[in-house]
């Protein structure tokens, strides 16, 4: 029996990631496997925003899992950043290293180091590398999907000549970002620019995605940094301009990771279990036949059959009962159901259930149409996470409001916000909220800020996240 989600959503969690087979504990505390059903859906994940990210004009690339300590030391915030998560290499066999090796926490001092002999002209710009790889942080308090000492990301990094490029590259990623959570993932997103205490290690600024999830709590699912030349700097990346002087180059990075696998299980899943949009689905229908009968099995290869560039399973295992397997497929996301037993063949009829609703309908064989069934479920979890989002948003008039709200209901707080990290901190230390981000969307009226009530013009979205 699963948990419900209002009685432990941790655990409810839990529960459905190890329940659905997406992935299971590791023999190394911190770490998971990632089993095939989960692994499935990270490659349609993989497949599809390749495409996006090669329509932004990126090539895929490959560099070493090691980067030598003295390069994660040259850009001084950076290794600040990133050093208490960083695992170390200190030995080669039985022989200890001249140099430390730390395992990549992110690549943009392994990859920098060699753009400099990349970049020599403007000719040679822009630059833009991809990277999918796996990625080590250590983390004191692992949770699977969602913080593990290993991930598997994507990673872009690329160079222009201008800040202005830089910048409209950091906006392109983060569009691409929120158009593939809506679009594929069916998960509403808001845009926005991270403030100074919460941007990446070396950024100039970071524009980040932000997700409600069901338990009221934030997910970041993407994030995107223009990094000014705080990196070329330190690692001498320069080219020369058409006049032929030379310029520091202007950089940006941004990534994805298979945490955004925990936020597909906490932005659509239900006490029955996960719920999968169609698009990266490893299986969109799963075919159950009621009877074991021979008509019932030549029903479905007609059906079958019928099902051209859907990806399906028939589930014939006769151990298990129809009722046993609907509950394991409900459990699994699998977002449409057919069932099939002598009543359905003898009226050339579909009985099936969408995984959203549940609700069971049986129609003509020649009316059934499972791409339009799919795409409109597609478009419905967006809209739900959408309503849920819109729903879950709240104004508030004081502090104590804003207490209440945090620590009762959950959800965005949309206010303002003075800018003073003091405030920020003050926040955090009493209520455990964080600013998610300044949305792109500001409308400019005149607020006060919510901890301090001095004057403020500036909108930011406030949750606890995850
Ligand atoms: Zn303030």
């Amino acid at each position: 029996m699963l948990t419900k989600q209002k009685d432990d959503f941790a655990k409810w969690y839990n529960d459905v990631v190890l329940g659905a087979d997406l992935a299971e504990y590791s023999p190394v505390k911190g770490c998971m496997i990632i089993k095939p059903y989960g692994y499935a859906i990270w490659e349609n994940i993989q497949k599809a925003m390749d495409i996006e990210i090669k329509k932004l004009g990126a090539s895929n690339a490959y560099f070493p899992l090691f980067i030598p300590e003295k390069f994660l030391k040259k850009e001084s915030e950076h290794v600040e950043g990133f050093s208490p998560q960083v695992a170390w290499v200190t030995h080669g066999g039985n022989k200890k290293l001249q140099e430390r090796l730390a395992i990549r926490p992110t690549s943009e001092t392994i990859m920098y180091d060699v753009f400099k002999n990349w970049i020599q002209s403007y000719r040679d710009l822009p630059l833009k590398i991809n990277q999918w790889a796996n990625i080590v942080r250590w983390e004191m308090r692992p949770r699977l999907f969602l913080r593990t000492l290993e991930f598997l990301w994507q990673e872009g990094h690329t160079a222009h000549a201008t800040k202005e490029e830089a910048d409209e590259m950091a906006e392109s990623a983060l569009r691409m970002y929120q158009g593939f959570a809506q679009d594929w993932l069916g998960i509403y997103c808001v845009p926005g620019k991270k403030t100074e205490a919460e941007k990446f290690a070396g950024a100039l600024y970071t524009l980040s995605v932000e997700a409600l999830m069901k338990d009221g709590k934030a997910l970041q699912m993407g994030t995107s940094h223009q990094l000014g030349q705080n990196f070329s700097k330190s690692f001498g990346i320069q080219f020369l301009d058409e006049k032929g002087r030379k310029n520091y180059v202007w950089q940006t990075s941004w990534g994805v990771s298979t945490r955004m696998i925990g936020g597909l299980v906490m932005a659509h899943g239900d006490d029955k279990g996960l719920i999968l949009p169609p698009k990266i689905a490893p299986y969109q229908i799963v075919i159950i036949p009621i009877s074991q009968d021979g008509l019932v099995k030549n029903h479905i290869s007609k059906i079958e059959k019928s099902l051209k560039e859907i990806r399906f399973i028939t589930d014939n295992r006769i151990q298990q009962t129809p009722g046993w397997k609907f509950n394991e497929w409900e459990l699994r996301g699998v977002p449409l159901r057919i069932e099939i037993g002598p009543k359905e063949v003898k009226e050339n009829k579909i009985t099936f259930v969408l995984r959203n609703n549940l609700k069971r309908q049986t129609i003509d064989f020649k009316q059934f149409n499972p791409k339009k069934l799919l795409d409109s479920l597609q478009k419905e979890l967006l809209a739900e996470t959408k309503n849920f989002t819109e729903e879950n948003t709240h104004q508030v008039k004081s502090y104590s409001e804003f207490k209440e709200i945090i620590n009762k209901k959950g959800g965005f707080i949309r206010t303002y916000w003075c800018g003073d990290s003091k405030c920020e901190k003050k926040i955090q230390e009493e209520t455990k909220a964080t600013i998610r981000c300044i949305p792109m969307r500001q409308k400019n009226k005149n607020g006060r800020c919510i901890k301090c009530g001095k004057e403020s013009k500036l909108e930011v979205f406030f949750a606890k996240a995850y």
